[in-house]
């Protein structure tokens, strides 16, 4: 649970009894003095208010609770820097590229032939494919969407049902889910017409199915959410009443993921349950919040808060947002050397997305930020060709021999673009979605500076008016973020600044102008003024150097600066195995000693660990080499934690008494790390 400070509590406080809280002091207006005359203000908000709906942007249409935060329609917000850099590797790799590779992309799939199977790999692909192209404006892409969307359209039966034929023998509507999502981002993109009257006609469809047949079993029966989203996404834009009754029938047929997420019951019943499947959980976990939208009850908000906390606390005691589950979460695994499988990672990404637009609040923005710059990117090759299936934070080796302890057997850590079936095509959408939701609308018709990165957003706010605003910064590995607001007029509106849980403090200048005072963590700072053209906003964190210790895991100790955890640099040796020229396979196999603990103190990390180099961002920053951000630290070898097979022996309990000499190692962002660890056990003595 993210905790405020007592003056944040004060202050927080002071806002819901509806005071603005005003800087003192500042309010002088740029540009000429005597020109005219502004005011400026500023506050700090939990979450945007809710009470009235964004005007130009389409949001929850009553009953459903207002949306305090609201999507751009993709293509609104334009990255740059190393954001556009991961966009276009994937352009040029895997995502790109990955009809050449996909036995399930080729002429055979029933998603072409319309017969016989079809089932989720395509649309999987196709839900990053496509956002790839409208968020890059790449009109190959685009294009070659479109011809897969329009064997869906073309697919339609008279009663509504669409794709290939055996998922209606086997009842089953999952693979369908992910086309929704796709399609939605087709109209959404282009305005194409025909997405209203067929996503009407499926929901139909779904409608007149017997309440046997509507989410019977299996997979679509834990993702029914996915299903239910999109259901909300229509009935905001058409009003249809039949669409909130099959909404509410699809939340009751969907698993229950209201009940506690880890209980001894569902230990008992967990090689059946399905509710313990990493990816099952990175997405049901927020299906409460989901139909909160409809419920307007704050128990499903709750709920998802609860179970998060929950699942956190049992296997997400390491760094980097994610948690054991390499395939389900087990009993006794929550070391930070079992794996997460990359759809995971995107998926709960994406759970985060959502829930930041449903609730408004921050934490959700920073949990989204800590996956993407820890974890996602090590699931990749840097030139984002090739993946492997499981990614732990502690993770010494990067074969294929299969000698780890996780559940499944055989290869799920090499790099291979062939493989990991699932993970292959869905890992797709992890960036285009990042990017479209760096940038959200807000119910009072301004706009958020939701998640951090290079970027420039275009969007309507005020009566209508059109800013431009352009974010440049290095962040995650840059302290500070400089905004410049781009209107043809001068134009009133809220500017929401989100400061992250970790910053502690925070601090804004405009116009070259600091504010006197300080902005504390957790929530938004709302800058509300006439804005003018070349209005510039520089938001600076500062950073510390932090240690996070793992009670529950032997007083393990992470490092953390800013929205970066760090892992040891592991020398990589990188070697191919398979695949062929154009796309090979390889295993990365450490060259240098990993089985170090850290010797420092927690209460005052500074002392040992130091900040020792920083660089701009390459368009590829994720690399061992290219790391802009590297930390000294003083280390000891402990000869004691040894290898198991090819895995990191078990954290052992600190502190650790080592007879080594101490030594000075670097560290470097985890996300930069494909071989790394990032939780150390600590050495005695200090
Ligand atoms: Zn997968």
């Amino acid at each position: 649970m993210r905790s405020f400070s007592p003056a944040a509590n004060r202050l927080l406080q002071s806002l819901t009894l509806g005071l603005i809280f005003l800087i003192p002091g500042f309010g002088a207006p740029p540009g000429q003095a005597g020109e005219k005359t502004m005011t400026s203000e500023i506050a700090l908000v939990k979450s945007p208010p809710a009470a009235s709906s964004n005007r130009h942007y389409v949001s929850n249409r009553p009953p459903l609770a207002p949306s305090p935060l609201v999507k751009l329609p993709i293509g609104s917000i334009r990255p740059r820097g190393w954001l556009l850099g991961q966009l276009q590797l994937m352009r040029n790799g895997l995502t790109g590229r990955l009809p050449e590779l996909s036995r399930f992309l080729k002429e055979g799939s029933g998603w072409i032939t319309l017969k016989g199977p079809g089932w989720e790999e395509m649309p999987y692909w196709l839900k990053g494919y496509a956002d790839l192209g409208y968020v890059l404006r790449d009109p190959g892409i685009i294009a070659t969407a479109k011809k897969w969307l329009d064997l869906a359209f073309r697919s339609q039966q008279e009663d509504g049902f669409f794709g290939p034929p055996d998922n209606r023998k086997n009842r089953d509507l999952w693979p369908n889910m992910l086309v929704l999502s796709c399609l939605q981002s087709l109209y959404e993109a282009t305005g194409d017409e025909r997405v209203i009257p067929f996503l009407t006609r499926y929901f139909q469809f779904e409608h007149s199915l017997p309440e046997a047949d509507l989410l019977p079993e299996s997979w679509q029966k834990l993702r029914g959410g996915e299903n239910l989203e999109s259901v909300y996404w229509l009935y905001n834009r058409t009003g249809e009443a039949f669409l909130l009754d099959l909404a509410r029938r699809i939340y009751q047929r969907t698993a229950d993921w209201e009940a506690d997420i880890v209980s001894p019951q569902r230990d008992r019943a967990r090689e059946i349950s399905g509710f313990y499947h990493g990816v099952n959980i990175t997405m049901g976990i927020r299906y409460p919040a989901v139909y909160y939208q409809q419920s307007r009850d704050r128990k499903h908000l709750d709920l998802v808060e609860k179970n998060y906390g929950l699942l956190m606390s049992h296997y997400g005691q390491q760094p980097g947002g994610m948690f054991g589950a390499d395939e389900n979460i087990r009993t006794g695994y929550g070391d930070p050397r079992q794996g997460a499988e990359t759809c995971s990672m995107v998926e709960f990404m994406h759970s985060h997305e959502q829930l930041l637009k449903i609730t408004g609040e921050t934490r959700h923005a920073d949990r989204c930020e800590e996956i993407a710059f820890n974890s996602l990117p090590a699931a990749m090759t840097p030139d984002l060709r090739a993946l492997h299936y499981l990614t732990a934070a502690n993770l010494i080796s990067c074969d294929r021999s299969g000698e780890h302890d996780f559940q499944n057997d055989g290869t799920l850590v090499s790099y291979d673009p062939w493989s990991y079936r699932c993970c292959q095509h869905n890992v797709a959408f992890g960036w285009p979605y990042f990017a479209e939701h760096l940038w959200l609308a807000t119910a009072d018709n301004g706009l958020a500076a939701a998640l951090y990165a290079p970027s420039e957003v275009t969007a309507k706010v005020a009566g209508g008016a059109e800013v431009r605003i352009s974010e440049e910064t290095a962040y995650p590995f840059g302290d500070y973020i400089d905004f410049t607001i781009r209107t043809p007029a001068v134009v009133r509106f809220p500017l929401y600044l989100r400061i992250p849980d970790w910053a502690g403090e925070a601090e804004i200048a405009i116009d070259g102008k600091k504010l006197p005072d300080k902005l504390l963590a957790g929530g938004y700072a709302v800058i509300s003024r006439d804005w003018e053209n070349g209005d510039r906003v520089r938001l600076s964190f500062f950073p510390k150097i932090a240690v996070r210790t793992w009670e529950k895991l032997g007083n393990s100790v992470s490092i953390r600066r800013g929205p970066l955890w760090f892992s040891l640099k592991i020398e990589e040796e990188w070697k191919r195995y398979g695949g062929t020229d154009t796309w090979p396979a390889f295993e990365i196999l450490p060259a240098s000693p990993w089985n170090y603990g850290l010797v420092l103190d927690p209460k005052s990390p500074e002392a040992t660990v130091m900040l020792a180099g920083r660089k701009q961002p390459a368009e590829q920053p994720f690399t061992a080499e290219a790391a802009p951000v590297i930390l000294k630290a003083r280390a000891k070898r402990l000869p004691s934690w040894k290898a198991e097979g090819r895995m990191a022996g078990r954290i052992p309990s600190g502190p650790v008494v080592s007879a080594e000499p101490e030594e000075e190692v670097t560290l470097i962002p985890m996300g930069c790390a494909r071989l790394r660890i990032a939780s150390f056990p600590l050495v005695a003595g200090k």
